[in-house]
């Protein structure tokens, strides 16, 4: 079920029309990704779900609700949460004071379940519980800000300056995570120990909507991906269709 929906999206920068009319669906559970090149519209559509800039025309629904033009704050307590664009890292703060920062918009959260008699009682899960349940997960991912987590941020290399900025983003507890552009101006062997973490978290259960221009690596993990050319989709399919399409590869996007 595609719980995140973009039908007829269109984002004007001034007279720039810098995407014309997109429909996307992300389902839950899955890694989608939106290729392309240089100016190809791929961040303005990212930026769009989170709020940052503002649509034009055409809806964006999470949870069958139409969120675009919402305030970035009310998108992202609903659990969409893009880690921070150009990691964004609070350099005074510590590693672990970082992550909590993450986990600011996070509140005791309450659940209908039935017990062993199929009777319903209400499960409430206490924040500091919830936000420790979420320290975990960060640090089961990426144990080297376990290790670091009482070292300022600004002392991080730049790969884990990003695993800060994704760790950051699952502390506040998404439904949907965006990624922009994770691989940007790593190494390539860190750049496949991120893409290793990020098919974790999906196989943990969480849905991943990641803009990126390393196509191939990208392909390897998502479940479906979009390839947006000047504001349209030119194509769209399985990451293991489009991996296997050299005529594409070639033609839009490289084979970095
Ligand atoms: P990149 O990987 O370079 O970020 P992209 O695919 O993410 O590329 P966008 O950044 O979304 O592309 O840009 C799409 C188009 O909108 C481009 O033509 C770009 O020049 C233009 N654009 C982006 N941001 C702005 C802005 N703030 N003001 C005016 N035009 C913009």
């Amino acid at each position: 079920m595609a719980i995140l929906e973009i039908r007829d999206l269109i984002i004007d920068y001034g007279i720039i029309r810098a995407v014309k009319g997109i429909n996307m669906d992300v389902n839950e559970g899955s890694i989608v990704a939106i290729l392309g090149a240089n100016g190809a519209g791929k961040s303005t559509t990212i930026r769009s779900i989170s709020g940052v800039v503002k649509v034009k025309s055409g809806h964006i629904r999470f949870d069958g609700e139409n969120i675009e033009n919402k305030d970035p704050f009310r998108i992202t307590a609903k659990g969409i949460v893009q880690a921070p664009e150009g990691r964004m890292i609070l350099n005074g703060l510590t590693v672990e004071e970082n992550l909590l920062v993450g986990a600011y918009s996070l509140k005791n959260t309450k659940k209908t379940v039935k017990d062993q008699d199929g009777v319903e009682k209400i499960e409430v899960t206490k924040r500091k519980n919830l936000v420790n349940q979420l320290l975990n997960e960060v640090y089961g991912y990426f144990p080297i800000l376990r290790e670091r987590k009482k070292q300022q941020a600004s002392t991080l290399s730049g790969g884990e300056q990003q695993m800060l900025a994704i760790g950051r983003a699952l502390m506040g507890n998404p439904k949907v995570l965006l990624l922009d552009e994770p691989s940007l101006g790593l190494a390539p062997l860190i750049v496949r120990d991120i893409f290793d973490i990020v098919k974790r978290i999906k196989d943990e259960g969480r849905t991943i909507l990641i803009v990126e221009q390393n196509a191939y690596q990208t392909l390897k993990i998502a479940d479906y991906a979009y390839i947006l050319e000047l504001g349209k989709i030119i194509t769209e399919g399985t990451g293991e269709k489009l991996l296997n399409d050299e005529q594409l590869i070639n033609a839009y996007l490289g084979s970095s």
